[in-house]
């Protein structure tokens, strides 16, 4: 497949407000670059206050008609966008590389995973029951009714510009809440044909919404606003503490999807060869630009050398290209930011005594591509092993005893993902009961299945975005006591 051939795909995107897509009504816009290229590839509308104020206007009149729709209604035009979706899955594939970098292969079966999660909240509409509780006194009947919270504002980043959509407009649809989505900037095509298969599916005008814009601006005019009744955030720890403080604030219920510096803690019994192939694939995934992705690897200092040299082997064998070719399996960083800070975070780690065993460098003369690195004896001071990468770095130091490796797994205030390896039954629970994290992957790599809760604890925020509690954190439990008269 030629790269160019996908390159006039790609369109300028407008904001959608009460079911019509228009540029912000000053006219505003963005440049969209592909990160590849650096080359301008098209704009996104710019937002301001009078266009939130009519999407917000929209939100609440889509409110009140969608929590009256039937769960099995609900459900149905959910099924026919998951439907749209996965028809137009190469198309939008070919946008989200364009805009994000990510090869090919992973833009689709992102949008084929988002097709999944679509489904699954779509079936789950029909699960939201309430209760009947039994009564102190016989004439009484005491219910509890859950219903929708209200209309949500949703606050995405340009990492995985469908799935961190998807998992949240997939629990608002589902429970009847309106939605308003500030999506990213960097990557605004995608999320745009994501909404447009939901409004081409029958979802009615105001019950979804989305704008771009400046962020700060639009995250704390909507939040504090009295027409939204919940925040949903994925992203920095540093700008989701500043958000849920805001929320706070105005005391609204909230989300925070944030950051991680997952370890991977691989025993001296693990199946070295699978560790490396399970880690080193999500490892590299999206160019190491993923929330659960595995950063700080500790290995029993036994098998230490035997998996750092294959883990090497596997990051120098990686085909880095742009992601339209279709041999590629890393393609760039989503945005200059990731380089200078990739490079820093390496500069450091190799003056504090860490060994340089692959890549540790940008590459190419355009485009923010950058080498699958590795790095072996890392020091715990080094900032790569305190601060997320958020890039494809793998950190290694070696550790002599398991409760060492627990405690450096607990160490930093994260707790988003964490890996094991082990063909101990023993080490595994134990590695269950005592690693503060959201999510543990033992003997393989991430699966983000919706039906699974996906969320953190600690810095790395708090609710979660798959299971039925994603479902629960978009509703609220009325009591109903109804005596007899
Ligand atoms: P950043 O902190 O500037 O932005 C992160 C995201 O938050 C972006 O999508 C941005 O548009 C948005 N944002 C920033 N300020 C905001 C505000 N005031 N209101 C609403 N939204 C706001 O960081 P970045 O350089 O874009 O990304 C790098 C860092 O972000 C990484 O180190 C990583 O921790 C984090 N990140 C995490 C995820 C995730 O999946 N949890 C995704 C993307 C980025």
């Amino acid at each position: 497949m030629n790269a160019a051939n996908h390159a006039t795909a790609y369109q300028d995107t407008q904001l959608l407000i009460d079911g019509q897509w228009q540029d912000a009504a000053g006219g505003r816009k963005i440049a969209v670059r592909n990160p590849a290229t650096g080359e301008v590839i098209g704009h996104v509308a710019h937002a301001d206050i009078a266009d939130l104020d009519r999407a917000l206007a929209a939100a609440e009149k889509g409110f009140a008609l969608w929590r009256d729709v039937s769960a099995h209604e609900r459900g149905a035009i959910m099924r026919r966008a998951a439907a749209l979706l996965k028809e137009r899955a190469d198309e939008i594939a070919a946008l989200l590389t364009q805009e994000q970098g990510k090869p090919l292969v992973e833009a689709r079966g992102e949008v084929l995973a988002g097709v999944g999660i679509i489904e699954w909240f779509a079936d789950e509409a029909l699960r939201i029951y309430g209760r009947i509780v039994p009564s102190r006194k016989i004439d009484v009947q005491q219910l509890v009714i859950k219903e929708p919270v209200g209309p949500v504002a949703a606050f995405t980043p340009w990492n995985f510009p469908i799935n961190q959509i998807v998992r949240k407009i997939g629990a608002a649809l589902a429970t009847g809440c309106s939605f308003l989505c500030k999506a990213p900037e960097e990557t605004p095509a995608a999320p745009a044909a994501l909404l447009k298969c939901f409004v081409d599916a029958g979802v009615p005008a105001g019950v979804i919404g989305l704008v771009y814009g400046d962020p700060a601006q639009i995250s704390s005019y909507l939040i504090a606003h009295p027409v939204i009744r919940k925040i949903t955030f994925t992203g920095s720890t540093a700008v989701g503490k500043q958000l849920a403080a805001l929320a706070g604030q105005h005391m609204k219920r909230c989300t925070m999807e944030l950051g991680g510096h997952a370890p991977v803690i691989v025993a001296e019994d693990a199946d070295v060869a699978l560790a490396v192939k399970a880690a080193g694939v999500s490892k590299f995934r999206n160019a190491g630009q993923v929330c659960i992705s595995p950063t700080r690897f500790l290995v029993h200092n036994s098998v230490r050398e035997a998996f750092t040299r294959a883990l090497v082997a596997h990051a120098e064998a990686l085909k880095v290209g742009n992601g339209l070719e279709q041999d590629t399996q890393m393609g760039p960083l989503a945005n200059p930011r990731r380089v200078t800070a990739l490079t820093a975070l390496i500069e450091d780690a190799q003056k504090q005594g860490a060994k340089l065993l692959a890549g540790g460098k940008a590459l190419g003369e355009k485009g923010n591509f950058f080498a699958p690195t590795v790095l072996g004896d890392v020091p715990l001071s080094a900032e790569i092993f305190n601060q997320e990468p958020f890039g494809p770095v793998a950190a290694v130091r070696g550790f002599d005893d398991l409760d060492e490796a627990i405690a450096e797994a607990n160490r930093l205030s994260y707790g988003l993902a964490a890996y094991a390896f082990t063909r101990s039954i023993k080490t595994a629970q134990l590695l269950a009961r005592r690693v503060e994290t959201g999510m543990l992957w033992i003997n393989q790599p991430a699966v983000a299945s919706a039906e699974m809760p996906f969320g953190g604890i600690k810095d790395s925020g708090y609710g979660s975005e798959g299971g039925p509690e994603a479902l629960e954190a978009y509703l609220i439990s009325k009591a109903v006591s109804i005596a007899a008269v």
